[in-house]
């Protein structure tokens, strides 16, 4: 044991720098509490981080796109708004933790423009989203600066890899592991923000379970592995929702980036597996629903067949898209598309027929898989297929279950005294199991409505620090 760390106490221990970490431990700082942060990658700042990252070392907040912290102003009224996400979750979503995030939102995204200064970027006309300037890693790098402004010293490649419990059965702190060894680090209280576990085959399997392990791609960080579930549940933490995970389609550089589709004009389309079968309602369904249905198809890919008609409807957003020519194959009729896609020419042609015959009013409700919406015939050429679509794991959804001061609760439903935690760890998956025709289409959820990762582990990260450093200074006395 290297007795410096073990002689060393803190306030409070943030177990993990990603957006939840770094803004905790800047309230920490504010509240005049002593915080470090620990994190088991090196620092991502320097060379070859760009808003895209293929493969590498980088967190979850480093890979993110950065859309949904550009919220200034409340989007509506709140109980309109905590209904509207009580309703698509099916009655799962905890409007405790809903109505504290929808409270805090706007005000914690103007605190990250106003108070901590960072940039954001005008809104794009073809994105609607505001994007915090960078990105992904633009984000960790002004988080970074705000922490260290504020005397808070983030220890990279330190890997925490144990709670400690007093003998009051209080939560005291974290065994660690780096160059130097073991050591233990005591502290009042203890956030856990230690991401997802995506990169921990055996915990997706036992949760998730084969279909979303093996038919997916990787595009979450694969060094977040569960590390710090396993060490809460070791304390008595109570899980929710692990079966749920953030799935988005992909194209076949998925290691370019994440959440890849063709925004506007996939609806307007027909997606077909391996055996060329529609598997989905395309006008009804998000990505994130086609996603988690595409890995449950054969072969785990699949393809979306839309003709000229639908391109030119959007047809800057078919131009925008990054290596369209390597994604996207056109021919002038059905049967040459398929052979460009090794798809049998006469099973495509067959189901883009079937799937013509019953169009009518926008609608093709005669199908054994209707589409609700946004029918349109493909009969204008040339025709278009984006194959292949791959279906790309970013994270779970579920995780430790929180109160809305962001303690961790027992299996009981009692704060673990001591613990709090933040971002991907915590469970936030609210959504509704998918159906159609009687075809499983949806094994995961998307968070809650309208609400995004970076946003909850802001809002739930300066909960986190600013209770946790409360505990920590009054028991300090
Ligand atoms: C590809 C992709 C795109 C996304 N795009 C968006 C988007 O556009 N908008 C949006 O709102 N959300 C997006 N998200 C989701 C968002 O990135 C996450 O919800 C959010 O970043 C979670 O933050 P976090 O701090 O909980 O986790 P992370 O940022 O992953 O941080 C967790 C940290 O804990 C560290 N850690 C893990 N185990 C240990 C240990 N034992 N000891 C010490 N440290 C440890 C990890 O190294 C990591 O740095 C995206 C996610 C992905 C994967």
């Amino acid at each position: 044991m290297k007795k410096s760390e073990s002689a060393s106490r803190y306030d409070v221990l943030i177990l993990g720098a990603g957006m939840a970490g770094l803004v905790a431990a800047i309230e920490v700082a504010e509240a005049g509490g002593r915080a470090t942060v620990l994190d088991k990658l090196p620092p991502m700042i320097g060379k070859g981080i760009r808003a895209i990252i293929p493969g590498g070392v980088a967190n979850d907040t480093a890979r993110a796109g950065g859309g949904g912290l550009g919220r200034f102003e409340p989007e509506g009224p709140l109980e309109e708004l905590l209904e509207r996400h009580r309703v698509r979750g099916w009655g799962r979503v905890d409007l405790d933790l809903m109505r504290t995030y929808l409270e805090r939102l706007a005000g914690d995204c103007r605190w990250l423009r106003d108070d901590l200064k960072i940039p954001f970027l005008d809104r794009r006309p073809i994105f609607s989203s505001t994007l915090v300037k960078g990105r992904g890693p633009g984000l960790i790098r002004y988080l970074y600066q705000a922490v260290e402004a504020r005397g808070v010293a983030i220890q990279f490649e330190t890997r925490a890899v144990k709670l400690l419990m007093d003998e009051n059965g209080r939560v005291s702190g974290a065994r660690i592991r780096n160059a130097d060894g073991v050591a233990d680090i005591c502290a009042g209280t203890v956030i856990m923000a230690t991401g997802g576990y995506q990169g921990n085959h055996e915990m997706l399997l036992k949760y998730v379970g084969p279909d979303i392990t093996y038919g997916t791609v990787l595009t979450g960080c694969a060094t977040n592995t569960g590390d710090g579930h396993i060490m809460a549940m070791e304390m008595g933490a109570q899980m929710a929702n692990l079966s749920t995970c953030h799935i988005r389609t992909t194209d076949k550089f998925h290691g370019e980036g994440p959440s890849r589709h063709m925004r506007l004009i996939y609806p307007l389309g027909i997606y077909l597996n391996m055996e060329c079968q529609r598997f989905i309602d395309e006008g009804v369904s998000d990505s994130d629903t086609i996603a988690n249905s595409i890995a449950c198809q054969p072969g785990n890919r699949a393809a979306l067949i839309f003709d000229d008609k639908a391109r030119t409807r959007h047809a800057e957003v078919y131009q925008a898209y990054p290596r369209r020519a390597e994604v996207i194959q056109v021919a002038e009729s059905l049967q040459e598309l398929a052979v460009k896609i090794d798809m049998p020419p006469a099973r495509l042609k067959k189901a883009v027929d079937e799937f013509n015959a019953s169009v009518m009013d926008g609608k093709a409700l005669g199908l054994s898989i209707p589409k609700k919406q946004n029918a349109l015939r493909i009969d204008t050429p040339p025709f278009h297929a984006f194959y292949p679509v791959i279906p790309g794991l970013n994270h779970p959804l579920g995780g430790l279950k929180i109160n809305n001061t962001a303690r961790v609760l027992d299996r009981d439903g009692s704060p673990i005294p001591g613990l709090y935690a933040s971002g991907s760890i915590v469970n936030w998956a609210f959504g509704k199991p998918y159906s159609v025709g009687g075809v499983r289409t949806y094994m995961g959820s998307y968070h809650a409505g309208d609400s995004s990762g970076l946003a909850t582990a802001l809002v739930f990260g300066r909960i986190a620090g600013k209770e946790a450093a409360k505990e920590a200074l009054a028991r300090r006395g």
